[in-house]
């Protein structure tokens, strides 16, 4: 038997890892554009490799999946991400779990996760790395595959498509692995950017750049009027907005149209305290025990100064105003403002600086317990390609490993019992 995986990301490495370790009785081509595997993979979180989480819970694991989390069930208790920590650190890659439940290589390299995936596969007899080999089409036939690089043309008995999303172009995920699905059969849903920054109109935030925010909220109005919430750490730039946060907010609204003539309106709660009358209390106490000072210091107490500077602009209250001086009607134009919240217009996603792609492979069209298309039983899926995203945090990795590995194991399965 003759298989091909196109793709040699963190999914693809895993498929053809888990059929060395089944010792799948078939010949294995590994076909990667890029001249080195797992190219993504290294630079995953600012070149740590965010491989996993250290959430347990399987609700609160499931619900950092924007898209995909029920089609996800069977993978994430197959390979969980404690499974996933085990697998590594049995594999000599020790991790660690950071204080936000963050897990990466205890050396904080990510090239430690890349090189196990090359010391695996490099010592198989099975597997051949046809690195620097870029898949140009898929055709299927009979349930047989034809495949034509830049270098040849070759037939396969089975093909495993793990050519990731179309986000971060130049790691070579250039979305060719919607084409070939397309060519064998499978529905694309809609495609769109997730975990990407904001442009925003508001010049007073592109003023406070290198601000962050550790815990905030952002409150928008989904479809049909469906209010949203997101909350945590948020970071003003010279452009608009970033951070967890934003990157949660983008990936709610992948599919969302923004632009300058259609900017879409959302709300800022810089300290997420949720009612007018907490932050009213916090200020009127503030006031009262700093009643001599300017109300730029005593705000400054509760918020970052360059904000409450900002904040008082907006409120029309002069920075030098004596506290005990501020009237209950400029304290209500302060606090209105903090709660709900300060209103922002997003006017652009950052152009190309997306984690992820929301979208790809219907997800109908694949079978959850075993990663393979519901339309040719050659035929497998794993990673970005399937119309599966998550939220930072390990989440996507950790999906890829999962939906890689579900498929590695039910190939091992299939290859055994024909
Ligand atoms: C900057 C950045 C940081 C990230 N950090 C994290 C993180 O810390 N934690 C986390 O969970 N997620 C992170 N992600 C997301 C995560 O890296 C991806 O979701 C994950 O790598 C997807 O795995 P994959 O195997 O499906 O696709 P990829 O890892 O993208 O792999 C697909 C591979 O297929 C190859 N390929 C594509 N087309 C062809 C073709 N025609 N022929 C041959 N080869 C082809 C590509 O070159 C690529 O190597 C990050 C993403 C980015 C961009």
């Amino acid at each position: 038997m003759k298989i091909a995986i196109i793709g040699g990301g963190a999914a693809g490495l895993m498929v053809a890892s888990t059929l060395v370790e089944e010792k799948v009785n078939a010949e294995i081509y590994l076909f990667e554009k890029n001249d080195v595997l797992g190219k993504k993979v290294a630079i995953s979180g600012g070149g740590r490799c965010n491989v996993t989480t250290g959430i347990t819970d399987k609700k609160e694991l499931l619900s950092k999946y924007i898209r995909g989390s029920k089609f996800l069930i069977p993978a994430l208790s197959a390979f969980s991400p404690k499974d996933v920590m085990d697998w590594f650190q049995s594999h000599q890659v020790p991790l660690k779990i950071e204080q936000d439940l963050r897990v990466f290589p205890k050396s904080d390299i990510g090239e430690d996760v890349v090189n196990l995936f090359y010391k695996i596969l490099r010592t198989s007899q099975r597997v051949q790395l046809h690195t620097s080999e870029t898949v140009k089409a898929v055709s299927s036939f009979d349930n047989k595959f034809t495949i034509v690089t830049n270098k040849k043309e070759y037939d396969f008995d089975l093909v495993v498509i793990t050519s990731g999303g179309n986000a971060y172009k130049h790691t070579g995920s250039t979305g060719d692995g919607y084409d070939f699905a397309k060519a064998c059969g499978h529905t694309i849903t809609n495609l769109g950017p997730s975990l990407n920054s904001f442009e925003i109109k508001e010049e007073w935030v592109k003023r406070l750049s290198g601000l962050s925010f550790p815990d905030a909220k952002l409150i928008f109005i989904l479809d049909k009027d469906k209010k949203k919430e997101v909350q945590g750490p948020l970071l003003c730039t010279h452009f608009g907005i970033s951070g967890p946060v934003v990157f949660a907010l983008s990936a709610h609204l992948a599919f969302s149209t923004i632009s300058k003539l259609s900017p879409k309106k959302i709300k800022l709660n810089p300290l997420a305290i949720e009612h007018f009358d907490s932050y009213d209390k916090k200020v009127m106490a503030l006031i009262s025990n700093n009643s001599a000072k300017q109300i730029l210091n005593t705000l400054s107490e509760l918020l970052p100064k360059s904000f409450v500077e900002e904040l008082l602009i907006m409120a029309n209250i002069p920075k030098d105003k004596k506290s005990a001086e501020v009237s209950k009607s400029e304290r209500n134009r302060i606090c209105n403002l903090l709660s709900p919240g300060i209103e922002l217009a997003l006017i652009s996603r950052r152009k190309g600086d997306e984690f992820v792609t929301a979208g790809g492979v219907e997800l109908a069209e694949v079978n959850n317990k075993t990663m393979q298309s519901k339309l040719n039983p050659n035929l497998y899926l794993a990673g970005e390609v399937l119309d599966i995203d998550g939220l930072t945090g390990g989440f996507n990795l950790q999906s890829a490993w999962a939906t890689g590995r579900l498929a590695g194991i039910n190939i091992a399965k299939m290859v055994r019992y024909n």
